[in-house]
């Protein structure tokens, strides 16, 4: 990129305006492209992570599909679709905790079984989702277990490769089981050392397949000190594990309840950062005037080297089913918990930086 387009991009839109959507359907498949197409481009959106997770009919690992898992023929026609529409796609799977849900152990645990960090501890009990409530939630996979890269990484390679991807995001978020005391390779081990010792190796192999990797941010920031909790932040001391792992790593800094200046603490450590929202537009507004003021305040001479480059922009992210959203989008259902809103307001705002 030549200086003068660079320096055009310090005032122009974020490089990164970005959605988050779950799988859909195979019988929504149509509308899912349609929106892409229609919605998209209009919107502003240039980057699609898609929440595959296990819901894909994985060849290298038919085990792992779930009920409804996208043909990849479908996943074919949604990348079609995203590239119609000018767009990004990258595919998105949990790779340490959220191996569980409320009651069901998810298929990675399920059929190996040998790599659940914590046996003893299984769904539906104890299931409590509160602020209070720091030691479980979900299922983890043991980061050392030897067998864990090899029954992985091929699933994660062929989404890659079917989706000529770019960049990954690993999840990482809400790992409330790590290190458990019971586990004969963790035991007793430092959990940040653990934790990043495992971004470390998926960085690597990421990277060996040309991707960038994408993260969430909470298990990097210190729950206590922030008073940020144990959800949007880390409560069982993995957040020293920011200053050990590999710096070329996309962090996206959710957080739903107010415009922490959390993203500020990741682009000043060396990181890039994404902003993101969910279901508050107040929230999502006041996080993109933070981005924005600090992109705006860079060094305009050598912008791309600056902290304030490093705010990469927005990340909308839906946690909901994308059948709803889309619906909702059109008008044609409700907005249950003020997502869609959000989502309008945040990048009707995103465009006028364009000006
Ligand atoms: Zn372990």
């Amino acid at each position: 990129m030549c200086s003068a387009q660079q320096t055009a991009t310090v005032t122009a839109l974020f490089p990164v305006r970005a959605l988050l959507l779950s799988t859909p359907d195979p019988q929504d498949v149509p509308m899912f492209c349609d929106f892409i197409r229609d919605a998209l481009p209009k919107e502003g959106v240039n980057t699609l992570v898609m929440r595959i997770n296990y819901k894909y009919q994985f060849e290298s690992r038919p085990e792992l599909a779930v009920h409804n898992a996208l043909s990849k023929e479908n996943l074919k026609k949604i990348l079609k679709a995203c590239k119609d529409a000018g767009v990004r796609f990258i595919p998105k799977m949990n790779l340490l905790g959220h191996q569980s849900d409320d009651v069901t152990i998810l298929p990675l645990l399920k059929n190996y079984p040998q790599l659940d960090e914590a046996p003893h501890l299984n769904p539906p009990v104890p299931w409590i989702p509160v602020n209070t409530m720091f030691d479980f939630y979900s299922k983890s996979v043991c980061p050392r277990h030897p067998d864990l890269f090899k029954i992985i990484f091929p699933a994660i390679d062929e989404l890659i490769d079917v989706c000529g991807a770019d960049a990954f995001h690993a999840g990482l978020d809400e790992v409330w089981i790590i290190a458990d005391e019971k586990c004969p390779r963790c035991g007793g081990a430092d959990k940040a050392e653990i934790f990043a010792a495992y971004v470390t190796a998926l960085n690597n192999h990421l990277r060996e397949k040309g991707c960038e990797m994408w993260m969430w941010s909470d298990r990097l920031i210190d729950g206590k000190t922030t008073n940020l909790q144990a959800w949007q932040a880390s409560m069982n001391n993995t957040h020293k594990a920011i200053d050990i792992i590999p710096k070329d790593i996309m962090i996206c800094d959710w957080k739903y309840e107010d415009a922490a200046p959390t993203p500020a603490y990741f682009a000043i450590k060396g990181f890039n950062v994404l902003a993101c929202p969910s279901n508050k537009a107040a929230v999502g507004l006041a996080q993109l005037e933070m981005v924005n003021a600090i992109r705006k305040n860079g060094n305009r001479a050598d912008f791309s080297k600056t902290i304030s480059n490093r705010m990469q922009g927005m990340f909308h992210t839906m946690w909901g089913n994308s059948r709803d959203f889309i619906l909702a989008y059109y008008g044609k259902g409700p907005d249950k918990d003020g997502t869609v809103d959000t989502f309008k307001k945040l990048f009707s705002e995103i465009r006028k930086l364009k000006k």
